[in-house]
């Protein structure tokens, strides 16, 4: 009957949420001790020169490792490593080992390039975040313009005053700034200006309708006002030769996406860049 069929459903609903909240509470647990037992790594993904093929820098994006549960995507551990603020030592081992890798990649003339690292909110929240990066760089004895910290529009909105003179400081280390996913958060343009920011990421929402002519009308928008405001424009989740046309047409030339490649493992990346110095191709 209707009815019996209505509380089986809300029995299978019920036990999916069960599910959910059990695996959530493993994770949790689980999160604690993952650092300790050195299961996070980092993959990174090239960022492209479309007219060169050149590498021109990197996004460092964490993996974990879980030991039952295989490789866990950021997507589902990051949201429980801000709740359980497990992110900030997370977060300052990633900026550790992305200076290490960066200074070794550099030692044996593999590339130069700016590597980039996530950053969420708690960071800037804990104050701790200054002396997090510049000891990662004292360690690696990495200069300052080989690392950037990628934010969303969320953390730039968030205690605006405090955030902005946390990037100054942290710009003056030479460390890069990009406003990552931009175009889909709820800023205000009318500070844009204010922010000490160097790079503007398109999000991955606008490249993928990018055949769609008013997705392409807030593509170039967002291309001109980088190009106004002095700051450099990446498009982030591209895929086909298609968008790079149009992107390219429209004067955005730095490229993320798997079209150049998929985030790989450093044992990925130097197997594909150690034939290549310094990213003479893709
Ligand atoms: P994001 O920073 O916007 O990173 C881009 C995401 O898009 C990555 O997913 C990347 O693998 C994926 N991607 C890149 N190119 C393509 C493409 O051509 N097509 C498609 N479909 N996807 C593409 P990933 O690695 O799963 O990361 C997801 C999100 O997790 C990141 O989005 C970032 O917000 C967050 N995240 C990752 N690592 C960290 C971290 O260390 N700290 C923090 N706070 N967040 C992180
Ligand atoms: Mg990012
Ligand atoms: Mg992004
Ligand atoms: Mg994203």
């Amino acid at each position: 009957t209707a009815k019996s069929a209505g509380k089986n459903r809300f029995r299978v609903f019920d036990e999916e949420m069960d599910r959910h909240m059990i695996r959530k509470m493993e994770l949790e647990k689980d999160l604690r001790k993952a650092l300790v037992h050195g299961e996070f790594f980092a993959v990174y993904q090239p960022k492209c020169d479309a007219a060169s093929n050149r590498t021109v820098g990197m996004e460092a994006l964490l993996r974990w490792n879980h030991p039952t549960l295989g490789v866990i995507s950021p997507l589902e551990f990051i949201p429980i490593a801000e709740d359980t603020g497990m992110i900030i030592p997370i977060t300052h081992w990633l900026l550790k080992e992305v200076c290490r890798q960066n200074r070794l990649w550099q030692d044996r003339q593999w590339m130069q390039v700016c590597i980039s690292v996530n950053m969420s909110v708690r960071m800037f929240e804990s104050q701790s975040l200054y002396d997090m990066v510049e000891e990662a760089l004292t360690l690696a004895g990495l200069e300052g313009h080989y690392l950037e910290l990628e934010i969303t529009e969320s953390i730039a909105m968030h205690d605006t005053e405090d955030t902005v003179e946390q990037l100054r400081r942290l710009r003056l280390l030479g460390v890069r700034v990009s406003l990552d996913d931009f175009g889909t958060g709820y800023s205000s343009l009318g500070s844009l200006d204010e922010m000490p920011v160097d790079t503007l990421k398109i999000d991955q929402a606008f490249v993928r309708k990018s055949q769609i002519s008013s997705k392409q009308a807030i593509i170039s928008n967002i291309i001109a006002i980088a190009k106004n405001l002095n700051m450099e424009v990446v498009a982030e989740g591209v895929e086909t030769e298609e968008q790079i046309r149009f992107l390219q047409s429209r004067g955005c030339h730095v490229m993320q996406g798997y079209y150049y490649g998929k985030p790989m493992t450093a044992d990925e990346i130097g197997t594909r860049y150690h034939k290549a110095p310094a990213g003479s191709r893709f």
